[in-house]
């Protein structure tokens, strides 16, 4: 049976009508493009749920606490950073050396806070590659793992929310199998589970101190556009927990913090003339939570390196350290998929087995490494990436060769012997998902939907709370928390590599499981 089934205009017309005011009254909105700070438009979402195969969606919820289990020992393993990531990448990628030399420097003069908190997202496409001589069902491959700024969880729960409200309603025509059953639609927490995620670190905060007034600071870019995503989070964070959350500018913090000197507690002095604080004292910040700090133009200036130097050196409990956000570059993924790495972190034989499985080919590039004869002899079956995040960084296909005579170029001018640029790259393996996929993705402004063909990337939410050992108790970490909270379903056109939501590529969306 076609799907998603045929509509006549005037149905799908208000069958958009309804979903759209469904989407703007529970705050499936951003900011327009204008920047307005008085009015919102709906995000792009898809008309209809997108079939997803139950059996990987459910795979991808099993291994996530595996997941972020291992991202916590990376965190915590000096040796294993030091190497991986002080190692060539550093010497190439600026970006990376910043980030390097401040979990450096802190960790000489001595972490204040072992407490660290990840809101992890672990990105998977379904693989189902078209000439295999065998038939090979399709599997689940893991693009990414952010430990980072992980966004959409609200807007990922009101899609699930609209989606499912539409299929119980009745709003879609006659019954098609995929939209008739609920229960094929998984409820999706997100929201409240990384809610409670940094309601958990406030309280350890707390608790460690013994602070009576402190409260979580999420830190966010100028000008953002996925504002509600954020406000969604801190208005679940204030009303629901109580716990007092305030949301404040990067750029605005390079003359408003300070240490206190008695205990290195971060504090926060609000302008005077903020209405949310008349008075001008000091606020202890219990809890970092960025929502920027991932990519270089995040660092406006090289105040913003300050600010991130002293967030990092204060007592504050920071979602991610920089350790953890060093966890999550494209180096280590790459790096634990060589032989027996994935054994300093993972005990288990079939744990590590069960990780392993979502992996794709991946290649380091440097000299003397596979990577770099396979992505100039068959470039149409890669993509090349940076040690970066945000989307639009990446390279594939036949771009690839040029690209890398053009590191060459640059090579020339950096001295004999020194390590080459390609060194900041990793080489993964395209996955190829599955062709036939049609949905109708709904833009704000436009009257109808768009039928297209499409791709669907899956993202799993994950929390885990994780103290860091001191080395006298034999190093590594205890978990305070580890838990899966949600997913997230991001639908692009198939012509469209990358799929970056607010920039307009991609829409949100939900998995109907079949
Ligand atoms: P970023 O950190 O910038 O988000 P990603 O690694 O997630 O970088 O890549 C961006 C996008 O590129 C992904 O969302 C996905 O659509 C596409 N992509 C990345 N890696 C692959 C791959 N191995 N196969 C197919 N598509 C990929
Ligand atoms: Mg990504």
């Amino acid at each position: 049976m076609e799907y998603p089934p045929q509509l006549s205009p005037e149905h799908e017309r208000d069958l958009l009508a309804i979903a759209s005011d469904y989407s703007l009254s529970h705050g499936l909105v951003l900011r327009p493009l204008s920047h307005s700070t008085t009015t919102s438009i709906h995000a792009p979402y898809s008309l209809y749920p997108s079939p997803f195969p139950r059996q990987l969606f459910e795979q991808a919820l099993r291994i996530q606490e595996s997941y972020n289990r291992l991202y916590a020992k990376i965190t915590t393993d000096d040796q294993f950073l030091e190497r991986v990531v002080g190692g060539n990448v550093t010497k190439v990628d600026e970006f990376q050396r910043n980030l390097y030399r401040i979990w450096k420097q802190v960790k000489q003069e001595g972490v204040k806070q072992p407490i660290s908190l990840g809101i992890f997202r672990s990105d998977y496409l379904v693989h189902a590659p078209q000439n295999q001589s065998q038939e090979t069902s399709p599997s689940l491959k893991q693009v990414e793992f952010n430990t980072i700024s992980s966004s959409f969880g609200a807007l990922s729960t009101r899609v699930s929310q609209l989606h499912q409200f539409l299929v119980e309603s009745q709003q879609y025509p006659s019954p098609h199998p995929y939209l008739s059953n609920p229960t094929s639609l998984p409820e999706n927490e997100a929201l409240e589970g990384i809610a409670q995620g940094l309601v958990d670190a406030h309280y350890a905060y707390k608790n460690e101190t013994g602070s009576k007034d402190a409260r979580i600071m999420m830190v966010i870019q100028d000008n953002e556009r996925n504002a509600f995503d954020q406000r969604l989070l801190q208005w679940q964070v204030m009303e629901k927990h109580k716990v007092p959350l305030i949301r404040i500018p990067f750029s605005q913090l390079r003359t408003s913090l300070s240490l206190s000197p008695s205990n290195s507690a971060l504090l926060y002095t609000p302008p005077t003339s903020s209405p949310s604080s008349p008075s001008a004292s000091p606020i202890e910040i219990s809890l970092i939570y960025y929502r920027t700090a991932y990519s270089p133009s995040d660092y406006y200036t090289p105040h913003e390196w300050s600010t991130r130097l002293l967030i990092e050196q204060s007592l504050a409990i920071k979602c991610p350290s920089v350790a953890m956000q060093l966890a999550g570059c494209k180096k280590v993924q790459q790096v634990l998929s060589t032989p027996s790495e994935l054994e300093r972190f993972i005990e288990g034989e079939e744990e590590r087995e069960e990780l392993r499985k979502s992996f794709v080919g991946l290649w380091g590039m440097e000299d003397g490494n596979e990577g770099e004869e396979l992505a100039r002899g068959e470039p149409e079956r890669f993509v090349l990436k940076p040690q970066r995040e945000g989307g639009g960084n990446n390279i594939y296909r036949q771009d690839i060769p040029p690209f890398l005579s053009k590191l060459e170029e640059e090579d020339k001018t950096r001295g004999e012997g020194e390590v080459k640029g390609k060194e900041g790259y990793i080489l993964m393996e395209l996955i190829e998902p599955p062709r036939g996929m049609t949905q109708v993705l709904v833009k704000a402004g436009e009257e109808e939907g768009r039928r297209a063909d499409v791709v669907s990337e899956l993202g799993i939410y994950g929390v885990m709370l994780l103290k860091e050992k001191k080395e006298e108790e034999g190093g590594g970490c205890e978990e305070l928390r580890n838990e899966t909270v949600g997913h997230l379903l991001r639908t692009k056109g198939r012509e469209s590599d990358e799929g970056g939501i607010a920039v307009g590529f991609s829409v949100l969306d939900s998995p109907v499981l079949v």
